[in-house]
């Protein structure tokens, strides 16, 4: 059974999520601008951190990675279509006026993989385009990890540089019908919610539903 803390770090409330086990072993997904907020909590559950996922290489989901790295020699997955993206970091912290050093992406996770295990972790992948080139979703038991694809009440933005709205539709067509049951969404900004919730309610998801 796993357990996880949201983490609202500071450039643009963007969650950063901790997930952990019985064995104190845990990932970190999208580590945002507040290095301290994230190992502070990391140090007092005692956790041991294995990995870094990111949904995606915008700044405000990997602001934090690089002195997650340093300090405790993590590896960072992100997906190969999003290279461009995290090639643009030094550039997206100067617009953003904030300190932050480029991580090194020690593992690109190919568009097609369904699949990522690290240590006693087991995700499922979903490929979701469209807010950035390499977005994806991270799935584990009955949370999934969405990212900017969808938040509550609405969806991530596509008007940026590399986004597709386009791909977007496509993204968010497929995400709605692969899923089953009453799955929590665990956004890249605001608060969770869940799948059900969302297509009750979301108006850019609704059109969606089969
Ligand atoms: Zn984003
Ligand atoms: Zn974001």
């Amino acid at each position: 059974m796993v357990k996880y803390q949201r983490i609202v770090t500071k450039l643009l409330e963007e969650n950063t999520y901790v997930i952990f086990n019985e064995k104190n072993d845990c990932v970190i997904i999208d580590p945002g601008f507040g290095f301290e907020l994230i190992d502070s909590f990391i140090q007092s559950k005692n956790l041991s951190p294995i990995a870094i996922l990111a949904t995606h290489g915008h700044f405000d989901h990997l602001a934090g990675a690089a002195d997650l790295i340093d300090k405790y020699n993590l590896p960072l997955y992100v997906c190969d279509k999003d290279k461009l993206v995290v090639d643009n970091f030094d550039r997206a912290a100067g617009y953003w006026g904030v300190e932050a050093r480029k991580p090194t992406v020690s593992h690109w996770i190919d568009s097609t993989d369904k699949q990522l295990t690290i240590g006693d972790f087991s995700f499922s992948i979903i490929f979701n385009p469209g807010h950035s080139p390499g977005c994806i979703s991270f799935i584990i038991s009955n949370l999934i990890f969405c990212g900017d694809l969808i938040f509550k009440g609405s969806i991530g933005r596509t008007d940026l540089p590399l986004s597709s709205p386009r791909d977007m539709a496509t993204s968010l067509k497929f995400f709605v019908n692969s899923f089953t049951s009453d799955h929590a969404l665990l956004t890249g900004h605001g608060e969770e919610t869940t799948l059900y919730g969302e297509l009750k309610t979301n108006p850019y998801l609704m059109k969606y539903e089969k």
